[in-house]
């Protein structure tokens, strides 16, 4: 049963028609929108959003514009091959290249200080292991993006940043960071201006195939569509229990600004599962999902004192040492984890296409994953 009594008006002006309904506002779903629109602009194009604004991961990220850590590259050749992390590397720096290209650096305030992957002072195994295979990476991602010396030591200027307790540093000059607000905002305004429709508190329920076409049962009501493509990355398995995308909540604060902040760039520790930032003269900080990740692996929004209370410590004892600070802000986002280490990008049904499980790093890849889904859905025939 509907819930809304649309008007004429509404119908034929915002719902009725659509060629492709794209389910899910996040940065992968507006990118697929925004590529639709370029390729073929008389196309008709809808987003349905659930939220009030996106309510998963791209507006509640930590806004990194990062493509992996030497750790986090290790880790990774331990369950994938050097093809397989090149190429994905190469899909990130890809990624991020063509955000900067589509949204332009002034208005999502890129910037580029670098990024730091920081270890602890009872890591200093783990440190001098990371150094010694700096070099190999290095040769193989110069291969893959064509940049030169990704990584570098950066020891001596731990002391520079304030930091307490870190025995060593890796530096990735190449890292940038982002404002994710406005990064979303200008995507969205961009997305419009191609004429496509947003809506939001639009939650689907259920798809079904009628004839040729497809049917979408909503919180709204029914809408129609030719074709569908599925954005909804954490939430995924809600409409297709087959897809096997796992949500991992991230906790994250932000600080009131601090006088005199010295620390400037992007920072990781723990194998990425905590980083921090400056942003506006204050400390970002999140993470911590690693732990208790049973607790973790939900779709519910919020925050534990498990993992309020361990970034709290850190930020005393660790990032700001010497500093007073108030917390002004916590949030947290739902993110997508699949099996492999690329998102999944393929036909589910016939007609329904989806762009979903971006393991964590979709600010750096959204752009693309939502191109590859608008083509895949342009070359079905539209
Ligand atoms: C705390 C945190 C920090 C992060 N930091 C970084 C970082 O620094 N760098 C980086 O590269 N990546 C980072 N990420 C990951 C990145 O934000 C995500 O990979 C990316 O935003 C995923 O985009 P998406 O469009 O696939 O999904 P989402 O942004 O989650 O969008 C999916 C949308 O689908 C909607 N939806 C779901 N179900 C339905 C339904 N049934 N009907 C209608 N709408 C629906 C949701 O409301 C949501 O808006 C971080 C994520 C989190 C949570």
């Amino acid at each position: 049963m509907e819930t809304n009594t649309f008007s004429y008006w509404e119908r034929t002006a915002f719902i009725d028609d659509a060629d492709i309904i794209i389910i899910g506002s996040g940065i992968v779903g507006l990118s697929a929108a925004l590529h639709l629109k370029t390729q073929q602009p008389a196309l008709k194009v809808l987003v349905l959003e659930r939220g009030f604004l996106p309510a998963g991961a791209s507006t509640k990220n930590a806004g990194f514009a990062c493509f992996g850590t030497v750790s986090e590259q290790l880790k990774a050749l331990e369950q994938a091959s050097e093809e397989e992390v090149a190429g994905l590397v190469s899909y990130k720096w890809r990624g991020l290249q063509r955000l900067r290209q589509n949204l332009g650096d002034a208005n999502i305030d890129f910037t580029q200080h670098g990024g730091y992957e920081l270890f602890m002072n009872g890591e200093r195994d783990q440190a001098e292991y990371c150094k010694s295979r700096m070099d190999g990476l290095n040769h193989i991602f110069k291969n893959a993006i064509g940049l030169t010396g990704i990584y570098s030591s950066a020891d001596a200027k731990i002391a520079d940043f304030g930091f307490k307790g870190i025995c060593g540093m890796i530096c990735n000059r190449h890292e940038g960071q982002l404002h994710t607000g406005k990064m979303m905002r200008v995507l969205l305004n961009r997305v419009c201006s191609a004429g496509v429709m947003v809506l939001n508190n639009c939650a689907i329920k259920r798809i079904t195939h009628e004839g040729a076409s497809m049917t979408l049962d909503t919180s709204q009501g029914t809408f129609k569509a030719d074709k569908v493509i599925l954005a909804t990355n954490a939430f995924a398995s809600q409409l297709f229990s087959e897809l096997k995308v796992v949500p991992g909540r991230g906790q994250v604060l932000v600080t009131r600004p601090v006088k005199g902040l010295r620390l400037k760039g992007t920072y990781h520790f723990d194998q990425g599962y905590f980083y921090f930032r400056n942003i506006d003269g204050r400390v970002l900080f999140g993470g911590g999902r690693n732990l208790d990740f049973k607790a973790e692996e939900t779709w519910d929004f919020g925050q534990t004192e498990a993992v309020k209370s361990k970034l709290t410590v850190y930020l005393r004892e660790v990032i700001l040492p010497d500093q007073t600070f108030e917390i002004d802000y916590w949030w947290s986002g739902i993110m997508g984890f699949g099996e492999q280490i690329n998102p999944i990008v393929k036909e589910v049904e016939p007609n329904i296409f989806c762009a979903v499980g971006c393991n964590g790093m979709g600010v750096a890849m959204g752009s693309l994953v939502g191109e590859e889904v608008a083509e895949l859905a342009l070359r079905s025939g539209v």
